[in-house]
């Protein structure tokens, strides 16, 4: 392991520790020069996104997510992602029931967090009980 002083795209500068053959290392800096952030400014990006997606959900309507700050603020961006993905799966009129059932209903933040890379699939299936009760 080596250390290297690098410039992230952001401009910010830092030490970064590498490992692995030298030609990895050299394209990792690259990386770290084109697009990397370093860790302030990714946070900040983070913590921007999830502002976003706050904001977004209280237009859209959706309930207030219950949990810590950090939680909230995380779960909120999976549930947007969630969204985004139930959009460009084109649901007929069922599904897009069953969706909203699960966004109104569904207001743990840590749950959402264990749905994150469900797809929508498979989030259907973890809530097909509680829907089927619901519609009695
Ligand atoms: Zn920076």
């Amino acid at each position: 392991m080596a250390k290297y002083d690098v410039t992230y795209s952001c401009g910010h500068t830092g030490v970064v520790s590498l490992i692995g053959k030298n030609e990895e290392r050299e394209r990792k800096l690259q990386w770290y020069h084109d697009c990397g952030l370093c860790p302030d400014c990714y946070a900040a990006k983070l913590a921007r996104e999830n502002e976003m997606a706050e904001a977004k959900a209280e237009e859209q309507g959706l309930p207030k997510l219950t949990g810590s700050e950090k939680q909230v603020s995380w779960a909120n961006s999976i549930r947007q992602n969630i969204i985004e993905k139930s959009e460009s799966v084109s649901l007929n009129e069922k599904g897009k029931d069953f969706m909203k059932y699960i966004l109104e209903t569904e207001t743990s933040a840590s749950r959402w967090i264990d749905l994150r890379g469900y797809s929508i699939k498979e989030l259907f299936g973890e809530y097909l009980n509680s829907y089927q009760a619901a519609q009695r």
